[in-house]
């Protein structure tokens, strides 16, 4: 059985949409991911869980959504953004274009922290219009459930752990000869409790925060794995909710 959406034809898709009320899509950022990993880095490695997820649960996907709000990332080619209230829209738009269609509960894999405010700001809005979204991001999940595989200092941007995800997923893409590690710098007027305005440039000067040389496939195939069955477990319960019970309450 066919599982994305751009994969099958109108009647294909009507045969789906009146027997399913649930859909899974993928967004991500096209940014700089240090000098070895690749600018897609975030939406690839999206569109890959989501896909798989897809595959093992039977819900539908869409194709990923590339750019995402990347502004911070600018000084370093190729990076290629959207305003957060331009990616907002466009992502609740997608959302209500599915919602004609019966969709009322929507898992968006998102690969990118960046996003998660815009997200999540999204997500409250449709909840209101009795749509139900639910974001995912698998890095929280391999911290979560696999602590030790990778240092803290291996968790950042452009990381171990992201380069090693890149090297399970499409290692073809990953120049890891050129993988580095770097120390980020602290701004001369940072201290506890304050946020300052920065951009990546400001941090490092490779793009990578922290170390990268220790990636590996095997790590990034056991994260695939745990990330996996995690999303999975969501999907299963969300298509077993009922929408009742999962938008906005009225006054209580
Ligand atoms: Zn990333």
């Amino acid at each position: 059985m066919k599982v994305l959406l751009h994969e099958m034809s109108w009647t294909e898709a009507k045969e789906y949409f009146s027997k399913n009320d649930i859909a899974i899509i993928p967004v991500g950022s096209n940014e700089q991911h240090g000098p070895q990993n690749p600018l897609g880095t975030d939406h690839l490695i999206a569109k890959t869980i989501a896909e798989e997820t897809a595959k093992r649960t039977g819900a539908i996907c869409l194709q990923v959504i590339p750019f995402g709000v990347s502004h911070h990332h600018r000084q370093f080619w190729g990076t290629v953004y959207v305003s957060p209230k331009t990616f907002k829209k466009y992502v609740k738009e997608v959302c209500l274009a599915l919602n004609y269609y019966g969709v009322r509960k929507i898992v968006i894999v998102n690969g990118h922290g960046g996003n998660l405010n815009a997200l999540t700001e999204l997500a409250r809005e449709l909840r209101e219009k009795r749509i139900f979204v639910s974001v995912f991001q698998w890095w929280p999940v391999a911290s979560k459930l696999l602590p030790n595989i990778f240092k803290s200092d291996e968790r950042g941007h452009a990381g171990a752990e992201e380069t090693s995800m890149n090297l399970a997923l499409h290692p073809h893409l990953v120049s890891v000869d050129k993988a580095v590690d770097e120390e980020i710098r602290k701004h001369a007027v940072e201290t506890e409790g304050i946020t300052l305005p920065l951009d990546t440039a400001d941090y490092t000067g490779s793009g990578v925060f922290g170390k990268s040389t220790t990636a590996s496939a095997e790590k990034g195939r056991k994260v695939f794995e745990a990330v996996i069955n995690e999303l999975v477990k969501h999907v299963d319960l969300l298509r077993k909710a009922k929408v009742e019970d999962l938008i906005t309450k009225s006054k209580v």
